[in-house]
């Protein structure tokens, strides 16, 4: 049936293009950090505070300081509007501390951060002194960019094992004599790994980067809704599809904007298609702001004929968010190119027993004083020059066209027989975003793949029959609905 020809290349194209976008996002989100230089300003919540729990505080914010030797300051204020990081005690049976750091939208960089600390404490004052710097000195580590570390003496040390706490905190104790000694130069609590993670964060004194103008600027309950349409064309013919996203700016619990999306209106081929219940409740997340990482939905819970809309529409987000967190793409014109290359995999060991494709990104700035208060972006994913994917026979890494295969799939379709596929597949994003709140407007994509296919009577794919050349070509667009 040739409608199981198209739903396996909507699965096949959702794979590929979004879980490479998404690997590339887990690679990119490298730790953010204050600017380089910063005077960071820190204020005590004075309310469920437990005593000299301030002064405390006061010691870490010292010992970050002095560790970051002349890199950063944290300086105490009194007052919690002039602070830009928020520390608050509340009572935890659960943790010592949380800490939320949050970024600039138009630069990825950390602007703020909130830390709420166990205002539970044990009754000994020097546990109770030895607990609340060393948490407060962990939570601000975090506060200022740094990662968990596996290693014990380091203050950034993961807790994993129920009695981590207590053999950490008694290991400070045998260092202390009395509370005085508590976060004092001699035992900052600090190792020399934390020290040069600081220093490496904030290595850098480049000056931070202005912000993006494709920066997102999400006012709470702004309603966002596009209609996409769809062409996907194949060997076997030729399928369409329209679809509407309608959407809802909402925040979650950290403060960070992402958008709701509702799936409806599908027609499919010309026919409306009702969507059973749970595609109808499904939501899908997306967002602009650097410090929210986009996740995959669960398509195991939605209709087979939403992944397309679905993947695609997180593909158009993937790519402006990517975009955003470039520093060389802030000028008309401005054109970056981020090396990826890695492999997307979409097999599934039965049917598909490899499915890979590879790609770069070029991602270049259209005229940022065009009129009509919009702004263009052109995201284009590439052949990287050597793509890592898995070519099982020789005959398969003869380019197709004129540059090294980046996308295989061998299928197998029944007993001793085996379809392989090789070629070079490219997308091509036009994205057009308001100047003004960086929303998409309206986007636009092609995704073609050059293909050269036989199929063999052996799985190793030596023994193949003659060769077919064809193209597949996907063609998405969306548009705002007002
Ligand atoms: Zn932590």
């Amino acid at each position: 049936m040739s409608a199981g020809a198209h739903c396996d290349h909507e699965r096949r194209t959702y794979n590929a293009s979004v879980i490479g976008a998404l690997l590339l996002i887990g690679q990119l989100s490298t730790a953010p950090h204050w600017p380089a230089g910063a005077r960071v300003a820190v204020w005590v919540d004075p309310a469920h505070a437990p005593a000299k729990a301030a002064a405390f505080v006061e010691r870490a914010m010292k010992t970050w300081t002095d560790a970051s030797d002349g890199r950063l300051t944290l300086v105490p204020v009194r007052s919690r509007t002039e602070a830009a990081i928020r520390i608050a005690f509340v009572a935890s049976d659960a943790t010592y501390g949380e800490a939320a750091p949050r970024l600039d939208p138009g630069t990825g960089l950390i602007a703020r951060a909130d830390i709420a600390i166990n205002s539970q404490v044990p009754d000994d004052p020097l546990d109770a002194a030895i607990v609340l710097y060393l948490t407060a000195l962990h939570e601000l580590g975090h506060a200022l960019g740094l990662r968990h570390s596996d290693t014990f003496s380091a203050i950034m040390y993961r807790f994993r094992r129920p009695d981590d706490g207590s053999r950490y905190f008694g290991a400070y104790r045998q260092k202390v004599r009395s509370a005085d000694d508590v976060g004092s130069p001699r035992v900052t609590g600090l190792d020399v790994e934390d020290i040069s993670a600081l220093r490496e964060l904030y290595r850098s004194q480049t000056p931070p980067p202005s912000p993006s103008p494709l920066t997102r600027h999400y006012q709470e309950n702004e309603r966002v809704s596009y209609r996409m349409t769809t062409t996907n064309q194949n060997r076997t013919g030729t399928l369409t599809y329209t679809a509407v996203a309608r959407g809802v700016v909402k925040r979650d619990d950290a403060g960070r904007f992402f958008e709701e999306f509702q799936w409806s209106d599908i027609v499919w081929n010309g026919s409306p298609f009702e969507l059973p219940p749970a595609s109808r409740e499904f939501r899908q997340l997306l967002s602009l702001s650097p410090d929210y990482t986009p996740s995959l939905p669960d398509f195991s819970r939605i209709h087979g004929r939403l992944i397309g809309p679905t993947a695609d529409l997180m593909n158009f987000y993937s790519d402006v968010w990517l975009a955003i967190r470039q520093p060389g793409v802030r000028r008309s014109g401005d054109r970056v190119v981020v090396n990826h290359g890695q492999a997307a995999s979409w097999a599934d060991g039965t049917r598909v027993l490899i499915g890979e494709n590879a790609i770069d990104f070029v991602i270049v700035l259209g005229d940022v004083g065009a009129p009509g208060g919009t702004l263009g972006l052109t995201v284009q994913h590439v052949p990287p020059k050597e793509p890592k994917i898995k070519i099982p026979a020789d005959w398969m890494r003869t380019p197709v066209v004129d540059v090294p295969n980046n996308w295989v799939q061998v299928t197998k379709a029944g007993e001793g027989r085996y379809v392989a596929a090789v070629g070079k597949e490219v997308f091509d994003a036009q994205i057009r975003l308001e100047s003004a709140t960086g929303r998409i407007v309206s986007a636009r994509l092609e995704n073609p793949v050059e293909v050269f296919e036989r199929e063999c009577s052996d799985e190793v794919l030596t023994k193949c029959g003659d060769g077919v050349r064809y193209r597949i070509l996907r063609q998405v667009e969306i548009t705002e609905i007002r």
